[in-house]
C-alpha cells in the first residue's frame, strides 16, 4: 500500500487510449505495473476507453478494482486515438506524463527509460521505432509524413507517428488548453517544448486484434497534421500556381513565334489538352486546400465539445 499523500499526486501519469483491445489489456497492464512498481516514484495509469464495442471496458473495470494505480475514462462513442489521449491529459496528476498504445506494439518496459531522459532536462522525449514491425503500406506514408512534417513544423523528428512518448506536465497542460477539434499530439507537443529528444524504442507486432486505422483514416490524420500546423501548404500552392502560369505564358509565346515562322500546328492540339489538365488539376488542389482551411475555421468557430465522457473511475 502506498501512503495516502503519495497516491494523491503521483510523479508519473501514463495515458493509454483503448479501442477494442480486449485481448491485450491484461497482459499490457501486467507488464506496465511490473515495470513501474520497480521504480522509486509513485505512478498512475489512465486508460481511456474510446467507445470500445468489445469487452474492453469490463476488463478495465476489473483492473481498476484490483489495482489502485488504475484510473479510467470512458467515452460514450468512438472519437479517435488522439481525442482519447487528450481526455487522459485533462485528468493527469503527475508531473511527468507518458503515452503509449494499448496493443503492446510499444513495450511498456521502455517507459522508465523515457522518463529518465526527461529528467535530464528535456521537455519532450519521443520514441523512435527503429525497427518498426509494420507492413510497408503503413511505413511508406509515415516516412513521407515524417519528412514533410519535420519541414513544416520546424522540428526535425524521425518518427512523428510513435505514441510512446514522455512529456513534462507544462507541455501537456498547454496541449490541453488548445481545445482544437483535430490535432496531432506529437506535433502539437513540439510547438510548446523547448528541448526535444528522440531515442530508439522497441516495437513489436500487434499482440492481438487488428489495427484500428484504415488507409482512409490514416490519410485524414496526416492531412489534419499538415493543415493544422502551418499555412505553408497553401503558400506552396500559390507559389506553384505562379510558376506554372509563367511557364504557360512562355509556352504561349513560343507557340505564337512558331506560328509566324513555321506555320500553324494542328498535331499539337492534344499536347495542349494535356497541359490544360495539369492546370485544372492544380486549381482543384488549390481549391481543396482552401476548403480544408475554411473547414477548419468552421469547426473551431463552432466550439463544439470534442468528446463526451460517459463515466470515469478513480
Ligand atoms: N485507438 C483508439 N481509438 C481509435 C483507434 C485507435 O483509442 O479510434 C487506440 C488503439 O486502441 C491503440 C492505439 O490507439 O491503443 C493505436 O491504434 P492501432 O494500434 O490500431 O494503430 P497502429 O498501431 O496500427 O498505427
Ligand atoms: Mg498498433
Amino acid at each position: 500500500m502506498q501512503p495516502e499523500a503519495e497516491r494523491q499526486s503521483p510523479y508519473l501519469s501514463v495515458v493509454i487510449p483503448v479501442f477494442n483491445e480486449e485481448e491485450n489489456l491484461v497482459e499490457l497492464h501486467a507488464r506496465l505495473a511490473t515495470t513501474l512498481n520497480r521504480q522509486d516514484y509513485a505512478w498512475e495509469v489512465i486508460y481511456v476507453d474510446d467507445g470500445s464495442r468489445d469487452r474492453s471496458w469490463e476488463i478495465l473495470e476489473g483492473l481498476n478494482q484490483r489495482d489502485e494505480h488504475v484510473r479510467l475514462v470512458r467515452f460514450n462513442r468512438n472519437y479517435g486515438q488522439h481525442m482519447a489521449v487528450f481526455a487522459g491529459f485533462e485528468r493527469v496528476r503527475g508531473q511527468v506524463v507518458a503515452t503509449l498504445d494499448a496493443d503492446l506494439q510499444n513495450p511498456p518496459e521502455d517507459v522508465p527509460m523515457l522518463v529518465a531522459r526527461l529528467e535530464e532536462g528535456y521537455d519532450v522525449v519521443g520514441g523512435w521505432r527503429q525497427f518498426r514491425q509494420d507492413s510497408w503500406l503503413r511505413k511508406l506514408p509515415s516516412r513521407i509524413v515524417n519528412i514533410v512534417t519535420s519541414k513544416v513544423v520546424g522540428v526535425e523528428l524521425k518518427d512523428y507517428g510513435c505514441m510512446l512518448r514522455a512529456y513534462r506536465r507544462e507541455v501537456v497542460d498547454a496541449m490541453s488548453a488548445c481545445q482544437e477539434t483535430s490535432s496531432f499530439i506529437p506535433a502539437l507537443a513540439n510547438t510548446y517544448a523547448n528541448k526535444v529528444l528522440e531515442i530508439p524504442v522497441g516495437h513489436s507486432q500487434r499482440h492481438a486484434g487488428q489495427s484500428k486505422y484504415s488507409l482512409l483514416k490514416l490519410f485524414r490524420l496526416h492531412f489534419d497534421l499538415m493543415t493544422g500546423f502551418s499555412v505553408l501548404p497553401i503558400q506552396l500552392v500559390s507559389l506553384m500556381g505562379s510558376i506554372v502560369a509563367l511557364v504557360g505564358l512562355a509556352f504561349g509565346l513560343f507557340l505564337f513565334a512558331r506560328r509566324i515562322i513555321v506555320g500553324p500546328e494542328v498535331e499539337g492540339v492534344f499536347t495542349l489538352f494535356a497541359i490544360l489538365f495539369v492546370f485544372v488539376g492544380l486549381q482543384i488542389l488549390g481549391v481543396g486546400l482552401i476548403g480544408e482551411y475554411v473547414g477548419r475555421i468552421y469547426r473551431e468557430v463552432r466550439r463544439r465539445p470534442r468528446f463526451v465522457v460517459r463515466e470515469t473511475r478513480d
